[in-house]
């Protein structure tokens, strides 16, 4: 192996210089020059290590060519724009509900200036963080009172640590589930401070296995909504009107509804107003699942309850901001007045007539051969209806390719398009695919195929 001389060392360029070509200077507006400035030393760190073991210097261009691959990487995880061609339309990886353009456009003014947030105009006082979030909720549910917090497992942690800390908590064995990264409901319980009472089994609670867990210590029955499994076949598990009737008097019926739904139009779904009518005391759900809105945790139920809740110290740590507010109340006003349709809504009332409009529009703008439409399934996803999958076409792309590569490609694209692989076939699903998305997948396909045109 050459020892390194000092003078290879000192060919290697000056940060600055790098710096100062048009190729880095791109990334400037992306990633900031002091984060460029960090990538581009790290490359000449690394490249340094390399002459050190004996090594050439690279060309300058290399080098250049070495630090963009870093911005360009470095670029890709920030968070930005995708389609979602999946056919799950609430994906949790993806960022669930799109927001509505018009109930962005509305929340302009109140996020890019000041806002009465916490402030009551008429007093000119001090005012109360929650806008007219309970009094659009009560309307939407069916409920007495409302709470929102940052999201559904903020709503279980601060139910369960405000009413039941140091207390007993019963929990079916069936709904001791992990809902997504993390969100397991013995740990959450676990930290709380609650003390889970187990009852039943995986398949088959009873009503008497309830009754006979009841004690003095009992707080509240928990139950939790399987969002992203089914278990089927030999299974029972009691109604919640039922388990409501069977209550002692102190003992709360806590629902996680977890999707928010508020019809009953989702096969296998129950709304949250279903729950509250057949006698839960508090139910809890995601605002940015079926409902359509930001990223937001909702409580709502008796009132006398809600304001514990709210006056908990809890409540401060989980409390959304200025963006959720503005958002979330024009997402629950444009639900009440209907007059938008949610993404769950929409791939529901999606005919397959806009399918097949859809598929015959991509299909006209690709090169014969490259593509065929073929019947699939849309999911609502989000914890809504596990089981149940909705008609839907998609694109089945036909070149002869490895389809991790075609998929890896349609990701690196701008906008990224994410797509499956079915039976060793990239599939593009056309139910999830939002308005004004067809061309981009249209170009995307075309890029696959080498056409850039
Ligand atoms: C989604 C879900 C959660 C977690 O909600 P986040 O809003 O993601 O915190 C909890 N419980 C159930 C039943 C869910 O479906």
């Amino acid at each position: 192996m050459n020892k390194p001389d000092s003078a290879s060392l000192s060919r290697l360029p000056q940060i600055e210089k790098l710096l100062q070509t048009e190729e880095l200077q791109l990334w400037f507006p992306r990633l900031s020059r002091p984060l460029v400035t960090r990538l581009a030393s790290e490359t000449i760190d690394a490249i340094r290590e390399e002459v050190r073991g004996g090594g050439a210097v690279p060309p300058i261009q290399t080098i250049i060519g070495a630090v963009a691959d870093r911005c360009r990487q470095t670029a890709g995880r920030r968070i930005h724009h995708l389609i979602n061609a999946t056919g799950v339309m609430l994906h949790t990886n993806l960022g669930r509900a799109p927001i509505s353009k018009t109930a962005w456009r509305s929340a302009e003014a109140v996020n890019t200036g000041f806002s009465n947030l916490e402030f009551d105009l008429q007093t000119g006082k001090r005012g109360k963080r929650k806008g007219i979030i309970p009094e659009l909720l009560a309307l939407l549910v069916g409920a007495e009172d409302a709470l929102m917090v940052n999201n559904n497992a903020a709503a279980v942690f601060l139910i369960l640590s405000a009413l039941a800390k140091g207390r007993e908590v019963i929990v079916s064995r069936g709904e001791q589930v992990q809902i997504g990264g993390g969100f397991r409901i013995p740990e959450i319980l676990a930290q709380t401070g609650a003390n889970m009472v187990e009852v039943g089994t995986t398949n088959i609670t009873r009503l008497e296995d309830y009754t006979r867990a009841f004690s003095p210590d009992t707080a509240m029955v928990l139950t939790v909504h399987a969002s992203n499994f089914r278990i089927r076949g030999f299974t029972a598990r009691p109604g919640i009107r039922e388990l409501a009737e069977s209550l002692p008097e102190d003992v709360l019926l806590v629902v996680d509804q977890g999707s928010g739904t508020t019809t009953e139009r989702i096969p296998g779904e129950h709304s949250v107003a279903h729950y509250l009518s057949s006698g839960a005391d508090l139910v809890s759900f995601s605002g940015d699942k079926v409902l359509g809105g930001p990223q937001a945790g909702f409580i709502v139920g008796r009132r006398d309850l809600i304001r514990k809740l709210a006056e908990h110290p809890l409540n401060r740590v989980f409390r959304p901001g200025k963006t959720i507010y503005s958002l979330m109340e024009e997402a629950l006003v444009a639900r009440l007045n209907r007059d938008a349709e949610p993404p769950v809504e929409a791939v529901l009332n999606l005919s397959v007539e806009e399918l097949r409009s859809r598929g015959q529009a991509l299909l006209s703008d690709l090169p014969p051969g490259s593509v065929r439409l073929v019947e699939s399934t849309v999911a609502t996803g989000g914890g809504s209806a596990p089981d149940e999958q909705f008609p839907s076409l998609s694109v089945e792309l036909l070149a002869e390719r490895r389809p991790e590569t075609l998929l890896e490609i349609l990701r690196s694209g701008d906008p990224p398009v994410i797509g499956t692989i079915v039976e060793g076939r990239v599939r593009l699903n056309l139910a999830t695919l939002l308005p004004g998305e067809l061309e981009s997948v249209a170009a995307a396909i075309r890029r696959l195929s080498g056409e850039t045109t």
